[in-house]
């Protein structure tokens, strides 16, 4: 069994622990928190060793009545590989630390690329990360673009992608997150951080990006338009697509026509939280006029990194022989595609290629 510690007990981490934990090959080492808060409750009650991250060490948490096993030096040595899902910014501060235990490191989006060797998305580039000390799961819409991307680029090559992303404002627990009443371009600069950012892994795409942020917790949504190097039918890029085990193409009978009701729809199912952790995409959306593909596609910015997270973990520790091997392990046991309906008229649901 693989050690897997979480540094870094918040809206990422608590769901990479709960995904380590059913993995056959995986245990949870312990996570770390800064501070007692309700997420330290939760850690606790789920039998998850907690260890301590702030500058006062344990003192917090004791004086909450809450037991830990140690600081986070000591979550990091007893740790095979370590996933930081700190905020933004502080994982890179965490790298030292990670480099004087000589344990392999994930870190999250919020990080900047070179924080790692590699940027990492399962279905485009797993192989890169194989061995590796360190890996970023990249963000959630690069998650979701680079998911879209990898399919398309291998059946029908890309000349040119242009994405709008109607981001959500905030996380439905960051209280201080807006905008409350508006719609802001953001970042008004353009592209958008998000094109470069999936650069780091398709290097050669050539990518537009626009971003906007509207008062919603629930969902991110993408317009997309891809310039493909050929024609297919619109069915034909339908199967293509309804064939990857981490995009769920949308029928139109279910009558789902916004993020609401895709959570609500995922609560039904019984997903934990109501986790999305699939690319959402309406099936009717897609349209190819010439060799332009159209369509909307929805990602959950809480869940779709979850799933790369426990495959980055594999790719680092070379405990699978591929790429496909982790992604149906993960998938299998986390129950990604569990519980939807498939798309009329798609092919048995698999994952791609290695
Ligand atoms: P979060 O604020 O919900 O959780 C971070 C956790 O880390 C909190 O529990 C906090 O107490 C703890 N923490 C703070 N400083 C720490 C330290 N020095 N050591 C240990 N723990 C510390 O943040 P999040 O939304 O889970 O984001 C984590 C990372 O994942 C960021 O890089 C973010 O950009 C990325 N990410 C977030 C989302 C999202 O929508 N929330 C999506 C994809 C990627």
């Amino acid at each position: 069994m693989l050690h897997v510690g979480i540094n870094g007990f918040g809206t990422i981490g608590k769901r990479v622990a709960d995904a380590v934990r059913v993995q056959p090959d995986m245990t949870v080492a312990g996570v770390s928190k800064r501070s007692p808060n309700f997420e330290a409750t939760i850690a606790h009650d789920r039998g998850y060793d907690l260890y301590a991250a702030g500058d006062d060490g344990r003192v917090p948490f004791d004086a909450a009545g809450l037991d830990t096993a140690g600081t986070v030096h000591d979550l990091v040595e007893v740790s095979d590989v370590v996933v930081d899902t700190t905020p933004g910014g502080v994982g890179a501060t965490n790298a030292s630390l990670y480099e004087e235990h000589d344990t392999p490191a994930i870190f999250q989006g919020g990080e900047d690329p070179d924080v790692a060797d590699v940027s990492f998305v399962a279905r485009a580039n797993y192989d890169d990360a194989v061995g590796a000390d360190s890996a970023r799961v990249v963000s959630c819409n690069t998650t979701g673009l680079s998911r879209l991307f990898a399919p398309l680029e291998e059946s029908y090559g890309i000349e040119k992608a242009r994405i709008t992303l109607v981001r959500r404002g905030g996380d439905p627990g960051q209280t201080s997150r807006g905008p409350i009443n508006d719609t802001l371009p953001d970042p008004v600069e353009i592209p958008s951080h998000h094109g470069p950012d999936v650069q780091t892994v398709f290097p050669d795409l050539d990518i537009d990006t626009m971003g906007m942020k509207v008062p919603t917790t629930q969902m991110h949504t993408h317009s997309v338009n891809v310039t493909l190097e050929s024609t297919p039918s619109a069915e034909a890029v339908r199967e293509l697509l309804g064939r990857e085990s981490r995009l769920f193409l949308i029928p139109e009978t279910l009558g789902i026509d916004g993020a609401g009701k895709l959570k609500e729809y995922t609560r039904d199912a019984g997903r934990p939280r109501g986790d999305v952790w699939e690319n959402c995409i309406w099936a009717e959306s897609v349209t190819v006029e010439d060799n332009d593909l159209y369509l909307f596609q929805a990602i959950h910015q809480e869940a779709d990194v979850v799933p790369e997270n426990i495959d980055a973990v594999r790719a680092l520790s070379e405990r699978t022989a591929s790429a496909r091997q982790s992604i149906d392990r993960t998938n299998d046991a986390l129950g990604v595609g569990r519980g939807l309906v498939e798309h009329e008229g798609n092919a048995p649901r698999s994952t791609a290629d290695d």
